[in-house]
C-alpha cells in the first residue's frame, strides 16, 4: 500500500527532502504534491513531516485521491526513482580533468546517497566498504521484517554498487588509517550502532538486553543467529519513546499467524510464536508529549489484528496481565532495577515481567584516526567535512547523530558531497593524494 497526497496539500515540499525515493513531485499546473505509487516504499516519512497531514497511507484516502495519484503519473515512463537510470548530467562538478579516487565507509542507507551523488555530481571512481557481506545497513538489519515494503530500497541500492565506476568490497572493516594515502577523500558512513545503556541496577542479568540485540536477532543479521536472552511470558517491558521500542513490541505480541507472513528465519518465527508473551508494555521516562514515536509507527500498532492498544495515562501501574493481547504504553516512569526473579522496579513500583528490553537510542563508536565527540557520540564536522581532518567526511547517525529515517539521510549525504567537492576545490585538494 503506497502513500498519497490527499486534501489540502500545501505544497512546502518538505516531504519532498526526505522522501528516500524521491516518489513525490509537483502536480504540473494544479496546486500541489502527488506520490508516485510505483515507486513508494510506504516508510511514511512524507506523512511525519507533512504540516496539514495531507500525506497519507492509501487507505486513509478517498477512492478519488488514491486515483488522482496514480493517474497522474500514468503518461510518464517508470523511471528509476533515484536517477540511476538517466544519471543526470551534474549541476556543479568540480572534479574534472581525469578520474579520482574515493573510498566510502558503509554501505548503509548513508553510504549508498553518498556514492550515488559522487555517481551523479563527479567523475570519481568510488570504492565501497562494509564490514557485513551485504549493503543496507539498518535498512537491511533494522527495518522490522513487517515492513518488507519499506525494505525494497534495499534493491534500489544494490543498483548503486552494481554501476561500473563502484567497487564493492564486502566484509571489510576499516578505518580512517587504514585508508590513508590510497584516495583523494573518504567518506566515513559508519552508522551509530552502540545502544545506550539505561545504567540501572540488574541491566545485565538473565532476561534482560538492548533492543539492537532482538531487532539483529529477527532480521537474521550476521553473528545474531541466537538471541542472548530466553523469551519468557507472559509480559514484556520495554524502555524507551520511540519507533524501534514499537517496531519491537508489534513482533513481540504477533500471533502465530501474523508471524507466518513475515520474512524471519524459522528459528525466529519459532521462538517468537511460543514464548508465550501476550502483553508488552512500554515504558517512557518522560510524558506523551515528549514522546518521539512517528505518526506513522502509531498508526502501525492499531492495524495489529486482535491486540488492544491502550496508552495508560493513570498514575498505577498495571497489576497481571489480563487475557488477550495488550500493548500499554506507560508515562512519567523511571526504571530503577531489573530482577529476573520478580522483574522491573521502578519509580512507581514493580513491573512483574520476564523479559527487559531497552531502546534508549543509540551512540556512534569512535573511529580510529578520526576525532570524536563523546557527548554527542559523533564525530565532529561541518556539513560533513571532519574537523582537523582534511580528506575526511562523515555522513549519517555517524555525522549528526543517530536519528531520523532513511530519506533524512538523502539530503545529509548531498550536503556532505557538495562539501567534499567543493571543499576540494577551495582547498586545493583536487589532484592531491591524502
Ligand atoms: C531498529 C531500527 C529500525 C529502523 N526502522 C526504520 C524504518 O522502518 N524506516 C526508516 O525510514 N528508518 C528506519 N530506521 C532508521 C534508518 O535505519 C537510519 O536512518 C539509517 O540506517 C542510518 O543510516 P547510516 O548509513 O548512517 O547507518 P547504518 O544503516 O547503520 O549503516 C552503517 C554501515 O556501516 C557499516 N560499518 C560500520 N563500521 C564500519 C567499518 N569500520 N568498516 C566498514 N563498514 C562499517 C555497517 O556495517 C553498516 O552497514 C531504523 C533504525 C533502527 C535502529
Amino acid at each position: 500500500m503506497a502513500y498519497v497526497i490527499a486534501g489540502d496539500c500545501c505544497s512546502d515540499a518538505s516531504c519532498v527532502a526526505v522522501c528516500p525515493m524521491n516518489s513525490i513531485h509537483p502536480s504540473g499546473g494544479l496546486d500541489g504534491l502527488f506520490i508516485d505509487p510505483r515507486t513508494c516504499i510506504d516508510c511514511g516519512a512524507c506523512a511525519d513531516v507533512c504540516p496539514v497531514g495531507a500525506a497519507k497511507p492509501a487507505d486513509q484516502a478517498t477512492p478519488v485521491e488514491v486515483e488522482l495519484n496514480r493517474s497522474h503519473f500514468a503518461s510518464t515512463p517508470a523511471v528509476d526513482a533515484l536517477d540511476l537510470d538517466t544519471w543526470e548530467p551534474p549541476s556543479f562538478t568540480v572534479w574534472t580533468g581525469g578520474p579520482r579516487r574515493v573510498a566510502v565507509v558503509g554501505a548503509g542507507p548513508a553510504g549508498m546517497y553518498a556514492t550515488r551523488e559522487l555517481l551523479l555530481r563527479s567523475t570519481a571512481e568510488v570504492t565501497v566498504y562494509d564490514r557485513l557481506p551485504v549493503i543496507g545497513g539498518l535498512a537491511r538489519f533494522g527495518v522490522a521484517p513487517d515492513h518488507p515494503m519499506t525494505k525494497q530500497i534495499i534493491s534500489t541500492f544494490s543498483r548503486i554498487v552494481d554501476h561500473p565506476r563502484v567497487t564493492w568490497r564486502p566484509g571489510a572493516e576499516v578505518d580512517a588509517s587504514q585508508l590513508e594515502g590510497r584516495y583523494d577523500a573518504v567518506v566515513h558512513a559508519v552508522g551509530s550502532c552502540t545502544s545506550r545503556r539505561l545504567g540501572i541496577p540488574g541491566e545485565d542479568l538473565a532476561g534482560s538486553c538492548p533492543a539492537s540485540d532482538v531487532v539483529a536477532w529477527y532480521n537474521n543479521r550476521p553473528g545474531f543467529t541466537d538471541l542472548p536472552v530466553a523469551l519468557r511470558g507472559p509480559r514484556a517491558v520495554i524502555i524507551g519513546n520511540g519507533n524501534v521500542a514499537l517496531d519491537l513490541a508489534r513482533l513481540l505480541v504477533s500471533d502465530a499467524d501474523r508471524l507466518a507472513g513475515l520474512d524471519i528465519p524459522p528459528a525466529v518465527r519459532a521462538a517468537l510464536a511460543t514464548s508465550g508473551i501476550t502483553e508488552v508494555v512500554i515504558l517512557a521516562r518522560k510524558g506523551p508529549e515528549a514522546a518521539a514515536y512517528s505518526a506513522s509507527a502509531l498508526r502501525d500498532l492499531h492495524t495489529l489484528e486482535g491486540v488492544e492498544v491502550v496508552f495508560d495515562l493513570s498514575p498505577e501501574l498495571d497489576g497481571p496481565p489480563l487475557p488477550g493481547r495488550r500493548i500499554v504504553l506507560h508515562f512519567n516512569t523511571m526504571p530503577t532495577a531489573w530482577d529476573p526473579a520478580t522483574g522491573l522496579s521502578t519509580s512507581r513500583g514493580v513491573v512483574a515481567a520476564g523479559n527487559l528490553f531497552t531502546a534508549i537510542g543509540f551512540v556512534g563508536r569512535p573511529v580510529p584516526g578520526l576525532p570524536f565527540d563523546e557527548a554527542l557520540g559523533i564525530v565532529p564536522n561541518e556539513a560533513g567535512a571532519v574537523l582537523g581532518r582534511p580528506g575526511h567526511f562523515v555522513t549519517g547517525w555517524i555525522k549528526r547523530g543517530a536519528r531520523g529515517g532513511i530519506g533524512a539521510n538523502k539530503a545529509c549525504a548531498e550536503e556532505t558531497v557538495r562539501s567534499l567537492l567543493t571543499g576540494a576545490a577551495n582547498l586545493g585538494l583536487a589532484g592531491a593524494r591524502m
